[in-house]
């Protein structure tokens, strides 16, 4: 599907002509659901979650075909990356959704004693998630499950790049969601940044930082919270004290995983020069066991998004020196799994980030060296370490900074939802998954239910003033001095 000259809302027509404002109606319709309280009761968002995991399962087969169309994914990585995590959210969101909803009684002081304080999660009210194109279905409705679970309405704009799975989402999901309350508008840069213009009560966007600074810059106009969850350059450390085929086979999964175009994969290695010797024939060895002789012809390996996308990961291809693939066609977008060594740190493979099947090794004199490599680069959004030695691997973590850490594996640790998925400095802004995304839909709201009567007990407060009342004044709006806690 072409991207369209101008934005539509899911259920409009494809053929009718851009008005003037095309998202104003869609808001408008979205905003008065809002405001009627559509979304608020725990029934209308279990229908919705429900609802939302039947359209994943009635159309996997479309959505397998469209991944496979937009990122030559293999049916196994789609529902291991796409459908089966996004069910899973829905599954434990469905399972959680009423205690998490439930008001949190906090402690009280001696002046409140008598009164009831609480935690009210409320929705924030209009949603904008803008999504990427290299996980388009994962990244588009794993939050959009935290969002319709913590009560709000919601505008989904998928990436226009991954058209074949934009397509699905704007034509079949509607089917499936309230349309008073969720809409899909379609477009590219120059659509959402009109869409932006418009005011939202909450932000989530993932993408790159350059255009997580528009969403921001954006946003600060209406003085709207954003959750930004972008790249960077993953640093993967490897210990000398390892096994090398152990680690091969962990890294060539984890970087080859969806032809490299994923936001946690290793971007690069870093290791002594001995471990890279010993790395390079596990990595080989690897790589042919994954995907055969000829890594084209393998079912498992997926495709450069587009011509665009191949033309900037060829010229990264004449960075340092090729140990391991480094063939491409054009034609099928395919890139072999490359291993790069020999790069130096200013070539641009170590500039930006490579999103792609490629991965230096970058060599270092040790652990201390290693450590000062990753802490003068921007904070990323994850980072690993690879060791026998426990301690080696916890000086790592405890040492540097990134949105999540896994050591003796690749991004293990974004499949657990009881962890919070984000980034830190140029990685991001803000968290999700499970409750995480609960949370960053929610407005945390500081209720405090005071007794009308006994008015007796404010006079401390009241003037004229007292210098005699006011330690005792203070002494009741300690918390810590609570003695009472059969109220
Ligand atoms: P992108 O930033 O180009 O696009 C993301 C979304 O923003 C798309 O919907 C696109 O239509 C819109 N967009 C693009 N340019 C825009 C502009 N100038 N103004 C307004 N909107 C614009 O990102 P991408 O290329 O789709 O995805 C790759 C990037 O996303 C990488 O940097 C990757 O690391 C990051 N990413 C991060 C995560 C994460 O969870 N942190 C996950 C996946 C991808």
């Amino acid at each position: 599907m072409a991207t369209p000259a101008g934005a539509r809302s899911m259920g409009e027509d494809r053929q009718s002509p851009p008005r003037m404002d095309p998202f104003e109606d869609t808001l408008r319709r979205l905003r008065e659901a809002f405001g009627a309280g559509r979304t608020r009761p725990a029934e209308f968002r279990t229908e919705q979650l429900q609802a939302l995991s039947r359209f994943l399962q009635d159309n996997r087969k479309l959505l397998q075909d469209a991944l496979a169309q937009d990122l030559h994914k293999s049916a196994f990585e789609s529902e291991l990356s796409e459908i089966g995590i996004s069910l899973n959210e829905i599954r434990l969101a469905l399972s959680k959704l009423r205690t998490w909803m439930k008001d949190e009684r906090v402690p009280r002081n001696l002046a409140t004693q008598l009164d009831s304080a609480f935690i009210r999660k409320e929705p924030y009210g209009l949603v904008l998630i803008v999504a990427p194109w290299n996980y388009p279905l994962n990244l588009t409705l794993v939050p959009l499950v935290g969002a319709i679970a913590a009560g709000n309405c919601v505008v989904l704009k998928p990436s226009e790049v991954s058209s074949s799975i934009e397509k699905v989402l704007a034509e079949v999901l509607p089917r499936y969601l309230d349309q008073s309350c969720f809409a899909v508008v379609l477009g590219g840069p120059e659509e959402t940044r009109r869409l932006l213009e418009h005011r939202f009560d909450y932000i989530f966007f993932t993408g790159n930082p350059h255009v997580g600074k528009i969403v921001m810059t954006a946003a600060a106009k209406h003085l709207t919270p954003v959750t930004l969850e972008l790249g960077g350059k993953n640093p993967c450390y490897v210990d000398d004290n390892c096994d090398p085929q152990t680690v091969a086979n962990r890294v060539t999964w984890f970087r080859y995983f969806n032809a490299g175009q994923t936001c946690v994969a290793p971007d690069y290695v870093l290791c002594t020069p001995e471990t890279r010797e010993r790395l390079l024939p596990a990595l080989q060895s690897a790589i042919t066991r994954f995907y055969g002789e000829d890594p084209r012809s393998s079912p498992d390996l997926g495709r450069i998004i587009n011509q665009k996308h191949f033309q900037r990961l060829q010229a990264l291809l004449r960075c340092g020196r090729v140990a391991i693939g480094g063939q491409s066609d054009e034609s099928q977008r395919y890139i072999a799994p490359t291993v790069l060594v020999d790069v130096q740190e200013a070539e641009p493979v170590m500039q930006e980030e490579i999103f792609g099947p490629i991965l230096p090794i970058l060599t270092v004199g040790g652990l201390d060296e290693a450590i000062a490599f990753i802490n003068r680069r921007e904070k990323p959004l994850a980072l690993y370490a690879f060791s026998n030695n426990n301690q080696v691997v916890k000086q790592v973590l405890a040492r540097t900074n990134s949105g999540g850490f896994c050591g003796n594996d690749g991004f293990m640790h974004m499949t657990l939802g009881s962890l919070p998925f984000g980034g830190v400095g140029t990685s991001g802004m803000g968290s999700y998954h499970g409750k995480f995304s609960f949370d960053t839909f929610s407005h945390r709201r500081a209720c405090l239910l005071r007794s009308s009567g006994l008015e007796k007990l404010n006079e401390l407060r009241y003037p004229p003033y007292s210098a005699r009342r006011l330690p005792l004044l203070l002494m009741a709006m300690e918390e810590r001095r609570c003695p009472c806690t059969l109220l």
